[in-house]
């Protein structure tokens, strides 16, 4: 599947809190049908990040652009920052209903329950106040409630937080069930390594603010070969690897990380000197997340 669809771009974005620079010039790309994570440790800036692209914060510098534009009204976003938000002596349906305000729609009821039988949120819960949930079910009902009104873009800041092994689980399936099923791109920040390798498509590793590494991962038995060519030859690099039909980023203007089967390097590695674009470098990426982690930090 061609990955060529830009829903959000970030591009040189800084925010400060007095002195610190929290995100120093931070750049990245979200693509149609990516499960974008953002990776870092404690204090990275990735909920800060997460915030500005959902308007909760204000940058201090830089763009963010969903789908080419800087209007954010040409993009539906749900999800949730931090801890979900709800009237909690109201319940789970009456918040669902309050969402269809917002949306001045009222919420369609079978949607809310396929959408609870999806996530496995039993529907029955929903009559009961918010108060009575447990960390998991205030969780699925934020998900359900971003859901709702079919999102371009799901944005998720650190979903498993707080919930045992099974929660994660449980999470982590309906993240994949909105991204597979419902065809949702979806942003997530986790400090979790695992989440890398159980449902990322792609990375980005935030490091004191800075993007210190963003890339795609390998998919079904894809490997990843970075090809290093000549300045303005990238985008030509690009096009034939998208004609070859196969899943590639471009940063620099000059590398080229592209995502095929090991037997099809050969052919593609001919197919760019055939057309005459020179070929300094072409470099097998790790594939082990721990590495690729680790060796990005500098750690
Ligand atoms: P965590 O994984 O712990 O949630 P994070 O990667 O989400 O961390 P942020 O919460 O974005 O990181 O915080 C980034 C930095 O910005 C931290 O050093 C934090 O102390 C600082 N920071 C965040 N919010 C504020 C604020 N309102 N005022 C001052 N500093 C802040």
């Amino acid at each position: 599947m061609l990955n060529t669809d830009t829903v959000l771009e970030c591009r040189s974005l800084i925010k400060r809190y007095g002195k610190q620079n929290v995100l120093n010039k931070v750049d990245i790309t979200v693509n149609r049908g990516d499960i974008y994570l953002l990776l870092g440790p404690n204090g990275a800036g990735k909920t800060t990040l997460l915030s500005i692209i959902t308007g909760i914060l204000k940058s201090d510098g830089g763009s963010v652009h969903f789908k080419g534009s800087s209007l954010k009204s040409g993009i539906r976003i749900g999800g949730f920052i931090e801890n979900p938000a709800f009237y909690n002596d109201k319940t789970g349906y009456d918040n669902l209903k309050m969402i269809g305000w917002i949306h001045r729609k009222r919420p369609d009821i079978k949607r809310i329950d396929s959408l609870c039988c999806s996530l496995a949120l039993d529907p029955a819960v929903l009559k009961k106040k918010v108060s009575k949930y447990s960390t998991g079910m205030r969780k699925k009902l934020a998900l359900v409630r971003a859901l709702l009104f079919d999102p371009d873009l799901l944005v998720l800041d650190e979903p498993a937080n707080g919930l045992d092994p099974e929660g994660i689980n449980e999470i982590r399936e309906a993240v994949q069930y909105a991204n597979r099923q419902e065809g949702i791109t979806i942003l997530l920040s986790s400090h979790l390594l695992i989440e890398a390798r159980k449902i990322a498509t792609k990375i980005g590793i935030l490091r004191e603010g800075r993007v210190v590494l963003e890339r795609l991962l390998d998919e079904n038995g894809a490997k990843g070969l970075r090809i290093k060519t000549g300045q303005g030859y990238g985008v030509k690099v690009k096009s034939i690897v998208q004609a070859m039909g196969f899943n590639l980023s471009l940063s620099g203007g000059t590398e080229v990380d592209v995502f095929a089967p090991e037997d099809k390097w050969p052919g593609i590695l001919k197919k760019i000197s055939d057309n005459n674009i020179p070929l300094y470098t072409a470099v097998p990426l790790a594939d082990d997340i721990e590495q690729i982690y680790f060796k990005a930090s500098g750690l």
